[in-house]
């Protein structure tokens, strides 16, 4: 990633009137949390069918039993936001971001200061009714449900809970997609953090952005199904290149 490019996409990112920046399973990782859909991911290691909606309906005790299982493992000596979180949270507190779509489901975005992140997938922080739809935080769920109560019900109306994440076979959150959307067609600039690209709706809100105008800035490892049409396509840690990004947003 050099300097050059690297002033060029800050220039664009200070001049743009609406800034989006939408962050994917790389900018997860590099807080220790294991990639879901890698090679050596962790549905090698578990089995999909035993996080299907189909099977929370069925049977919420054994699910719940999996799950906290599932939840030692991801998040068992506790997680941190790390400076890709930090960064994107000082933009947004600059004033130079607009909105953060994100597909990752760890809460990180707004533990970092992101204030109202749009959750593609859900939030595994929060457990949702499936009778009143109340949320809650997570913690005091999987709290009861380690001690025995499986599936935890809601203290408000007894309804079972259920992580308030997007399982297989669940369709995402309508006013989620929607407001990533509408944001995907306002962007002049629009960051894609730590993405593959291969999943949708990620896939199609950068292309959006693009047909609407908005100049395409990816950060990733790996190269994506969008790099050909970003302006600047930088291969790179988002751990290191999103807080270089900010600094020379915000610093210069
Ligand atoms: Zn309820």
């Amino acid at each position: 990633m050099n300097d050059r490019e690297l002033a060029f996409a800050a220039d664009a990112i200070r001049d743009a009137d609406s800034v989006v920046a939408m962050t994917g399973a790389g900018v997860s990782t590099a807080s220790g949390i294991p990639d879901f859909r890698s090679e050596d991911g962790l549905w090698t290691e578990y089995d999909p069918s035993e996080f299907h909606i189909s099977r929370f309906q069925a049977d919420p005790e054994g699910f719940w039993a999996a799950r906290i299982e599932l939840v030692e493992e991801l998040f068992g000596d506790g997680i941190e936001p790390n400076p890709a979180h930090d960064a994107l949270a000082r933009l947004e507190h600059t004033g130079s971001l607009d909105g953060l779509i994100t597909q990752n489901v760890d809460g990180l975005h707004q533990r970092a200061g992101t204030e109202d992140p749009i959750e593609l997938h859900g939030n595994g922080q929060r457990v949702v009714c499936q009778s009143c739809r109340h949320r809650s935080d997570a913690d005091a769920a999987f709290d009861r449900a380690r001690a025995g109560e499986l599936p935890p019900t809601c203290e408000r109306c007894g309804g079972v809970l259920k992580p308030d994440v997007v399982l297989f076979g669940e369709q995402l959150p309508e006013y989620a997609l929607f407001r990533a959307h509408a944001l995907a067609e306002g962007a002049d600039v629009f960051i894609v953090a730590g993405s593959s690209l291969t999943v949708e709706p990620a896939a199609t809100l950068p292309k959006t952005a693009a047909d609407g105008g908005a100049t395409l800035v990816v950060i990733n490892l790996d190269t994506t199904p969008l790099s050909g049409r970003a302006e600047y396509d930088f291969r790179a840690d988002v751990i290191d290149a999103i807080p270089r990004l900010v600094d020379e947003v915000v610093d210069s």
